[in-house]
């Protein structure tokens, strides 16, 4: 089954909904599952990224339940499915700006303007660029921020990684299904990510590791041909030879629509300990509200506490 499917377009639509979700990764849709089950029928706008940043994953190892982990994408399936069956409806379309003024809160999307009487922003993060010269012209042609995604243009091939933390080992360690060679370019000489993957990584005979490194420049005409690296120690710069380049580098929240409207913490939406923005009635869950934990079951812990909270916000309104 593909994320697409079941899913309805809307068209020049004008609608009302009791709780609009933004977001279709895991905290929007326990968010909507949880308020399906409050007999809500919240509609979710799922953006352009179906699923969230987990139906981007391989393999997630640590969403409880799942003893043997489970594929990213059929976890963002199973969530949508599970909250459908309660009533949620999982539209695929993006909010493009919102008013957050006045009750009913208003979102324009592409396709019309959706009024709600509670809004659940869980509008995810997106990936951080390098910001280097060719890195956006050869994006899609060598330069790829999911392993998951791209990995297959890539066997028999050489690859280069950035970054230090889970996702750069766990998105290498994938990598070497397919790769000949993975090099992982981390800017310091420890690792952020956890022990486990560590270990993976470090025991893994296809992984190589450039300490204290930084990737400045990306060459090649129509594919990534070489990089250049830049020694952080000694200054010094080297060519190096590579068919591709996967940067996993953290996120930024996807808050821009918010700013002016809502009060934030470094980018991300501000929320208290049950997920309340600065306008009542309006809550905050996954990436676009934490900053620190950043899981897939905390993203989904906080969807659902935000949904609860919609709810006992819908019944004070109603008296
Ligand atoms: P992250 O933990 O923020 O790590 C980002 C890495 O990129 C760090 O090693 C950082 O270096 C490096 N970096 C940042 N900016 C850079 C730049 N401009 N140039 C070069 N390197 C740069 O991000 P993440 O790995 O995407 O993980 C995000 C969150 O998701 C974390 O909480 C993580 O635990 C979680 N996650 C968990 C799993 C899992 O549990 N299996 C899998 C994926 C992600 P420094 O170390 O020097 O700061």
């Amino acid at each position: 089954m593909s994320n697409l499917d079941g899913l309805s377009t809307s068209k020049a639509v004008n609608k009302h909904v009791k709780v609009l979700i933004l977001g279709a990764g895991p905290a929007g849709l326990a968010a909507a599952l949880y308020a399906a089950r409050a007999d809500l029928q919240p509609l979710v706008l799922t953006g352009l990224q179906l699923g969230g940043q987990v139906s981007l994953t391989n393999t997630i190892e640590n969403y409880p339940g799942f003893p043997d982990g489970v594929g990213g994408a059929e976890l963002g399936e199973l969530f949508q499915k599970q909250a459908e069956r309660f009533g949620a409806l999982v539209e695929l379309d993006e909010a493009q700006s919102v008013d957050l003024s006045a009750r009913p809160f208003k979102v324009s999307t592409d396709n019309g303007e959706f009024t709600a009487d509670a809004l659940i922003i869980a509008t995810g993060a997106s990936p951080n660029l390098l910001n280097i010269p060719g890195e956006t012209g050869l994006t899609g042609m060598g330069v790829s921020y999911c392993a998951t995604c791209d990995g297959w243009f890539f066997k028999e091939k050489k690859v280069v990684v950035v970054g230090g933390g889970d996702s750069a080992l766990e998105e290498g360690l994938f990598l070497t299904r397919f790769a000949t060679s993975v090099t992982i370019v981390h800017r310091r000489d420890s690792l952020r990510a956890g022990a486990i993957l560590q270990k993976r990584a470090l025991d893994n005979p296809k992984i190589h590791f450039i300490w204290n490194s930084v990737v400045t420049e990306v060459n090649g005409v129509d594919k990534v041909e070489a990089l250049k690296i830049k020694n952080l120690q000694t200054g010094e710069e080297s060519t190096f030879l590579t068919d591709g380049l996967f940067i996993f580098i953290g996120h930024t929240p996807n808050t821009q629509m918010f700013e002016g409207q809502l009060e934030m913490n470094n980018g991300s939406i501000k929320v208290d300990e049950r997920m309340h923005t600065s306008i009542p009635g309006v809550f905050a869950a996954g990436e676009s509200a934490d900053s620190h934990f950043k899981q897939v079951i905390t993203s989904a812990g906080m969807g659902a506490a935000a949904a609860i909270e919609a709810t006992r916000f819908l019944e004070q309104q109603a008296g």
